[in-house]
């Protein structure tokens, strides 16, 4: 769970990255980091905490060059410590780079065992250092040839955007598990932009190009992007980035993200249809689902719940106790929506169950009459390898409860989750664009492979 964010030849390309971090803060809000470019010599800041935060005016200006690559980070392999903020930089054989990564990589733990008998040395846990290692001991003289070889052998997730001495490079797996797109500049046409979502591009007033396709490598200097393609898989997208990761307002490999949670609302009301008087979302991840599902049942859509914007993504804290704290924290009922009345509660997915039942409870303490929960999703019985933070399979409710037991833990009158076949219409699957709904059906793309185990090593840098 992080967001990329790169540009190419732009007089501000610093503030211009700070821009597109804003914008993919949803992506990932527990560090963020910006390294610029200027002629081969690479100017860096990262720091724990939100972009806006992190980032004031006297430190961009600090960040000269007409290239910068920039990522915000939720912490999914490698622990959340100070040394494992992107973009990670490295030196060698002459010349700087920086990386920033979107995605998990499944082999991750074997090739650091293989590294290390031949002598690296790691400075982080995070998965991506491997693919610096991998770089630095190819036999290759050129960057794009030392890139090839650590390709070769990662396996996995990735988008990457990466900046080394006049050049920006833009890398999608070939599964093209995350997003990647490409865009350029209205006002400066030769600058290009890479991000993990289209809604970057809007902010900066950048128009739309194209998606990085699965298994592309794009390569953009002075003479403009040239392309690589290495054989793709089929395709392979995560449906979970339209379920709940990305915004609204993205389009993802051609499909809105909006239109597709729509659908998904419309095909929930289809399948699991109730009574009711009221449908409320779960803002915000539950609202356009809610809208889809009124509109096609025929409810009416209100504001029952009202969210605290001021306080963060609990689910996003990685520590228990503010998680189960921050539910109360964050949502409130309104009686004058739900009081008397037989709502219909929708949000995008139940993980571990907590936050439904919460919400349950405090929709009937403010006077519903029956509360049906409706789920945009199917049940997550998964772990996700591949960049997503679920929990172990453990911790996830459906993965040893049946929904019936569901909907009686969570205090619901009744419960319903959208099918994988609703979910799949819903999100336009179709020949060449096919998803990975693994979370849901266990259907794996690609299996991890187990390493050594090791212990982190734990540096707090203030
Ligand atoms: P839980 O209490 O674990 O069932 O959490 C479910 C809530 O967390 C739902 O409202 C989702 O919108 C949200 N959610 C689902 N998956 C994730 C995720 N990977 N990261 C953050 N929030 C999530």
């Amino acid at each position: 769970m992080c967001g990329v964010f790169g540009i190419f030849d732009h007089p501000e390309a610093a503030n211009l990255t700070y821009l597109g971090l804003h914008a993919l803060q949803h992506r990932g809000q527990e560090s963020a980091g910006l390294v610029s470019n200027d002629g081969g010599m690479l100017h860096g800041v990262r720091a724990m905490g939100h972009v806006r935060k992190i980032f004031t005016r006297e430190l961009l200006d600090q960040l000269p060059g007409r290239i910068a690559v920039g990522h915000v980070r939720y912490t999914t392999a490698g622990g959340s410590l100070v040394k494992n903020i992107q973009p990670l930089t490295a030196q060698f054989r002459g010349r700087s780079i920086a990386l920033a990564h979107n995605g998990n990589l499944v082999n991750e733990a074997p090739l650091r065992d293989e590294l290390e008998r031949q002598g690296a040395i790691f400075t982080s846990m995070s998965d991506t250092e491997v693919v610096l290692q991998l770089m630095a001991r190819s036999g290759h003289a050129s960057v794009l040839e030392q890139l090839g070889d650590a390709l070769d052998q990662i396996q996995g997730a990735y988008s990457f955007v990466i900046t080394t001495e006049d050049k920006l490079i833009a890398v999608r797996d070939p599964y093209g598990f995350r997003p990647l797109v490409l865009g350029r500049l209205r006002s400066h046409p030769g600058s290009w932009v890479v991000a993990s979502e289209t809604c970057a591009f809007d902010l900066i007033e950048a128009e739309f190009v194209r998606d990085i396709e699965p298994g592309e490598i794009l390569v953009i200097d002075a003479s403009g992007p040239t392309r690589v393609v290495r054989p793709p898989q089929p395709r392979r997208f995560c449906v979970f980035e339209h379920v709940y990761f990305a915004r609204p307002d993205t389009v993802l490999d051609g499909v809105s993200v909006y239109e597709a949670r729509v659908a998904m609302g419309e095909q929930l009301a289809i399948e699991h249809p109730v009574d009711a008087d009221v449908v409320i979302p779960v803002p915000d991840s539950g609202v356009v689902a809610a809208l889809g599902y009124a509109r096609k049942s025929g409810i009416p859509f209100e504001m029952g719940l009202i969210r605290n914007h001021y306080v963060g993504r609990t689910f996003i804290e990685p520590m228990d106790s503010i998680r189960h704290f921050g539910v109360r924290l964050k949502l409130n009922a309104v009686p004058q929506v739900v009081a008397g009345k037989r709502v219909v509660v929708v949000d995008d997915s139940i993980v571990r169950g907590t936050t439904s039942r919460k919400i349950a409870r405090l929709v009937r303490n403010a006077g519903a009459r029956e509360v049906h929960v409706r789920i945009s999703s199917p049940p997550v019985n998964g772990p996700c390898h591949y960049g997503i933070d679920t929990p172990t399979r453990a911790e996830l409710v459906a993965s040893s409860h049946s929904i019936d037991e569901i909907a009686r833990s969570i205090e619901a009158d009744s419960l319903g989750y959208l099918s994988p076949e609703g979910l799949r219409a819903a999100v336009r699957e179709r020949p060449g664009f096919g998803y990975c709904d693994a979370c849901f059906t266990g259907n794996y793309p690609i299996r991890p492979t187990a390493g050594a185990g090791r212990r982190a090593l734990r540096i707090v840098e203030v």
